[in-house]
């Protein structure tokens, strides 16, 4: 199953990703981190498809997608 994985410490909380994802699986939390951003926060995994739009958009380079689970 695809999944992605978010980096909290490269994310800003731009949202970017969160418009690329068509399936809507990634939001912004509610709860600002260390640094005073709602990072990004990826739910409902098994609806991803792992087109990777959302790590296309993001401009901190903070989501990696594994297309497969890994071995
Ligand atoms: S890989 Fe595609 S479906 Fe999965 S979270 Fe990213 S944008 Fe959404
Ligand atoms: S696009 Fe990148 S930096 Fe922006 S909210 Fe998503 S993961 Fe964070």
């Amino acid at each position: 199953m695809p999944k992605i994985i978010i980096d909290e410490v490269r994310c800003k909380g731009c949202g970017l990703c969160t418009i690329a994802c068509p399936r809507k699986l990634v939001t912004l939390s509610d709860t600002p981190n260390s640094f005073g951003y709602t990072v990004a926060v990826f739910s409902n995994p098994e609806k991803c498809i792992g087109c990777a739009l959302c790590a296309e958009m993001c401009p901190d380079v903070a989501i990696t997608v594994f297309k497969e689970s890994q071995p």
